[in-house]
């Protein structure tokens, strides 16, 4: 049974969809006037990782994403820039779902510009004035706070830290105080984006953007709602106070936040000038594999200090996953099934799912397939391996990819890793016969290859210099 904290009741509650077998869930998208960072990415492998496991549990999902195209960043830098927005967030956009695929994030099965929705954005503000929740004030309107008593209650705010009947008009992120908000903007620059509604001229607010979304394509109630931690207060906070404002209900069932990335203890920030883009990484030469493990490796609701040393450690286990594959795929086993090693599998494969039922524990379920390796090196050491043992073997590890994504490629190395392969094959025969001249001229030819091995109880293990 699937295991969720939900951040509205601050519990870990079994989750199931609410209608029949369909999913619901809506995930915040990014802002794109820039390239994301990985703290960003972070919080989408999260995302991507529930929705793959809430897949993986026989339901069909539907999520849907948003992508932020105005705000007052993107404003300001497209005015900068001397560009309107759709232009100037473009190329951003592009890099974001290229970003994306690199990282093996599935595309949510709607993902759409915030933009696409202003007609209804408009009908929102309209019907939260009609009822009193939103009033004008200068030519924008604003949120009335007051006339929703729960607000705060996701975020557990105490009502004196709201700071009831202040004003605030940024729709930027680390908004300090929470206050009545802004719906709908009046242009304050003459080449702002506009659009004429009802109650005047204007462009939306941050926060209205989500609830038209999410409603339009998922209805009144969703299922689940993620973002980041930051996100809580006051973006989510002020989805919830506009959408039930409006109509009557829960705005969500399961609200899911994942935890920071850090760097030297900091949150990874744009503003704070201490973040990493993918590309950086790359252009380092990292493997976008081995960033993705980094991420996943650890638990979402577990804040993750981002280190060189720990990408180097994250490259290390994708190693051994692609070494052990490869000795799978490449070795020559007798017909049959050993039953000892079919139940080291069935218990592997249960502590994954047990793992990932768990509030998505994901170290747990790199633990578990682990622990499948080291069992599954030492039967290959000790040919204990039969055919048919390889092949559910790695039938599993097709299903260890589509819950966690994180299953190397073997064929892009095997032919370099084929002549690896055969010269460990051929020093390990030179050993058994005892020609210990032969295998170490093998070891130097493997060290001229670049390739350091090691004898150990699961087999000879290698790596690159
Ligand atoms: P933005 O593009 O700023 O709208 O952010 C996109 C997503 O990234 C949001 O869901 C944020 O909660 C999340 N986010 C921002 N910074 C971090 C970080 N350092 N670690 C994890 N997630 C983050
Ligand atoms: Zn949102």
């Amino acid at each position: 049974m699937l295991k969720l904290t939900n951040t509205l009741t601050g519990n870990l509650e079994p989750f199931s969809p609410d209608n029949g077998n369909t999913v619901r869930m809506y995930t915040c998208g990014p802002t794109v006037y820039d390239f994301a960072h990985i703290g960003n990415l972070r919080t989408f492998v999260f995302e991507d990782i529930l929705r793959r496991h809430l897949r993986g549990k026989g339901w069909t999902l539907k999520h849907v994403m948003n992508i932020t195209d105005i705000d007052d960043k993107i404003i300001n830098k497209a005015i900068e820039a001397g560009q309107d927005i759709k232009t100037y967030t473009a190329p951003y956009t592009e890099a974001f779902f290229k970003d994306c695929e690199t990282l093996r994030i599935e595309r949510p099965d709607i993902v759409t510009p915030a933009t696409d929705y202003i007609p209804e954005m408009i009908d929102l503000v309209g019907r939260l004035i009609q009822s009193g929740y939103a009033y004008p004030e200068g030519e924008s309107i604003y949120y009335r706070i007051s006339r929703f008593p729960s607000y705060g209650r996701l975020s557990r705010l105490e009502k004196r830290e709201l700071k009831l009947g202040a004003r605030i008009d940024v729709d930027e992120y680390e908004k300090e105080e929470p206050r009545d908000f802004v719906l709908w903007k009046a242009p304050k620059h003459e080449k702002e984006p506009r659009w004429e509604a009802p109650f005047g001229t204007g462009r939306p607010g941050w926060h209205i953007e989500c609830s038209a979304m999410a409603m339009k394509q998922l209805g009144e109630t969703l299922d689940i709602h993620c973002g980041g931690v930051d996100n809580i207060f006051p973006h989510h906070e002020n989805e919830i106070a506009q959408s039930e404002a409006v109509t009557g209900k829960p705005f969500a069932r399961f609200w899911i936040h994942g935890e920071h990335l850090l760097v030297e203890g900091e949150k990874m920030a744009k503003s704070k000038g201490n973040f990493y883009t993918l590309r950086d990484l790359i252009d380092r030469g990292y493997d976008p594999l081995a960033i993705r493990y980094l991420l996943v490796s650890v638990p979402y609701r577990k804040q993750l200090n981002f280190t060189f040393e720990g990408l180097d450690a994250a490259r290390s286990s994708l190693d051994r996953i692609k070494e052990f594959l490869f000795r799978l795929k490449s070795s020559k086993f007798k017909p049959g099934r050993n039953p000892a090693i079919s139940a080291v599998l069935t218990t592997a494969r249960k502590q994954l799912d047990a793992a990932l039922d768990d509030d998505l524990n994901t170290a747990q379920a790199l633990a578990a397939v682990f622990g499948l390796i080291k069992e599954g090196n030492i039967a290959l050491t000790e040919d204990a391996l039969e055919e048919e043992n390889r092949s559910e073997i790695l039938q599993w590890f097709e299903v260890v990819e589509q819950r966690l994504g994180i299953v190397p490629t073997v064929e892009a190395l095997v032919q370099v890793d084929e002549k690896v392969g055969s010269l460990i094959a051929q020093r390990n025969e030179a050993r058994r016969n005892r020609d210990f001249a032969k295998a170490d001229r093998i070891r130097q030819e493997l060290l001229d290859l670049d390739v350091i091995i090691e004898d150990t109880r699961e087999g000879t293990k290698w790596r690159r210099k």
